[in-house]
């Protein structure tokens, strides 16, 4: 990304969007927290610095799960109405010393726990490409902002799709690194096993300088991985001759939407067109990803979320004595897909139940994470998929949580499994964007990059319409 303007200017145009998207009662409602004189001063700062780099006086927006100075850190949620962190998350620092500038948090699912951005305590995301619909989620904020403009860069979090899946919806680009490839100091915790700092860009190559400054060792976060991070842009011009790129049929099930296949089909032969080899492959416990998902995040939730108690962050409201005072801080704190799961967790948690549901469910989450190392120990560099096997849909549809669950089918397996993935837009469908994720081993993004860049060179124009 070449800047020819001031970051001032920059920063300005990047606010104006945000009020024009923002105004009239039909807004995206993206936006939940900025400061622009905040913003505006540290632009004209990095411009009397006269600070080079790619990064410098970019304009950039972060979840509202990912904690920043100045502006609050609600994570969409009630409990945490007004709470502003005494410290910033890693990934925000790096961004910043590189020389972006935070415009704004973003919108989310309470506790990125959703599939839709309809379980925000500050109400729902419109999706910006079609605004009777959601933007997906949970980072469904800074996908939205992203495809509606106010910024190039934005950072979301995952922990069973949350980055990819709001990217497929809102037709932009969204990254899942590997578990431990960035770090999560400052990213409040949902499932700890699972989430990852992710970021959305308006390309392939946002996203992947984004990531080349986010990523890397801190020792702020000990599951923080010490390998060295690749410049992923240098991925951007190389052939894809060589490369074997699996197509695996549990994520083609006869019930997907023929217009779905036909669009990933379409991107796998411009892949092949560019000089991979396409193969077809099975990762055979794909289907057991969802129930194992919805056991193992609901139960390390429901520990992560014990420290919301009334006593150290955000809202207090008395009641009863100190456990009457707990009681009525967390039931009128969170709402009820929060408490869902943490009486969800609680429950496989619990004495008599916890062999039956936990412990099983981490042996089939071996499993899972087996499936990827055998097909990428036979030969296959990568794996292309859809995203999601729907468009976005209509807000309200999916009101059954078990239907909102099954949205994460393609996604939730890259985090049980810990491999990176990225969403690329693949076209559309009733005018709806669809993405194509591309999933590759443990510390692979400079392969995945690779194959994103070729693809969004190869369907140009054809990935938007
Ligand atoms: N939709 C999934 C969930 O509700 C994923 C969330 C996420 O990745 N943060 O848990």
């Amino acid at each position: 990304m070449t800047t020819t303007t001031s970051a001032a200017e920059a920063v300005a145009a990047s606010l104006r969007r945000m009020d024009e998207v923002k105004a009239g009662a039909d807004g995206l409602n993206c936006i939940l927290w900025s400061d622009r004189e905040h913003a505006l001063a540290e632009a004209r700062a990095i411009d009397e610095s006269r600070a080079q780099g790619p990064l410098a006086g970019v304009p950039f927006v972060a979840k509202d799960n990912i904690a920043t100075l100045h502006l609050p850190t609600t994570c969409g949620s009630r409990i945490l109405e007004g709470y502003v962190s005494p410290y910033q998350a890693t990934v925000i620092r790096r961004l910043r010393e590189a020389g972006a500038v935070l415009v704004a948090k973003t919108n989310c699912d309470e506790f990125a726990m959703g599939s839709s951005n309809e379980h925000s305590a500050y109400g729902p995301v419109r999706n910006p490409i079609c605004p009777t619909r959601v933007p997906g989620g949970s980072s469904g904020g800074s996908a939205a902002a992203v495809a509606a403009g106010i910024v190039r860069i934005a950072l979301g979090s995952e922990t069973g799709g949350s980055v990819r899946q709001p990217a497929a919806f809102c037709g932009v680009v969204g990254v899942k690194p590997t578990y431990g490839r960035v770090s999560r100091y400052g990213l409040v915790a949902f499932a700890s096993s699972l989430d990852q700092v992710g970021v959305f860009g308006a390309t392939v190559d946002d996203a992947a300088l984004a990531m080349e400054v986010i990523a890397g060792r801190d020792p702020l976060d000990s599951t923080s991985a010490d390998v060295p991070v690749p410049r992923y842009r240098a991925a951007a011009d190389r052939p894809l001759e060589g490369l074997v790129i699996g197509r695996p049929k549990e994520y083609f099930p006869p019930s997907l939407d023929p217009r779905i296949a036909a669009l990933c089909d379409r991107a796998l032969d411009a892949l092949r067109a560019q000089g991979a080899t396409v193969r077809d492959v099975s990762l055979p416990h794909t289907d057991l990803a969802i129930p194992v998902y919805y056991i193992v995040a609901p139960a390390e939730a429901s520990s992560n979320l014990a420290r919301f108690d009334g006593v150290r962050y955000g809202l207090r409201v008395t009641g009863d004595g100190l456990r009457g005072m707990y009681e009525a801080t967390r039931s009128r704190g969170f709402g009820p897909e929060v408490t869902r799961r943490i009486l969800l967790g609680t429950y496989v948690l619990s004495a008599g139940y916890y062999d039956a549901y936990y412990k099983k469910a981490q042996e089939v989450r071996t499993l899972i994470a087996q499936d990827f190392r055998t097909v990428f120990g036979n030969g296959v560099h990568a794996l292309f998929t859809p995203t999601t096997p729907t468009p976005a849909f209509e807000f309200g549809a999916k009101a059954d949580p078990y239907e909102m669950y099954l949205n994460d089918i393609f996604t939730a397996t890259a985090n049980l499994a810990g491999v990176p993935g990225i969403s690329v837009p693949v076209g559309r469908v009733d005018g709806l964007p669809i993405g194509g994720q591309i999933l590759a081993g443990h510390f692979e993004e400079m392969t995945m990059f690779q194959i994103a860049y070729a693809l969004e060179r190869a369907l140009g124009a054809e990935a938007h319409r």
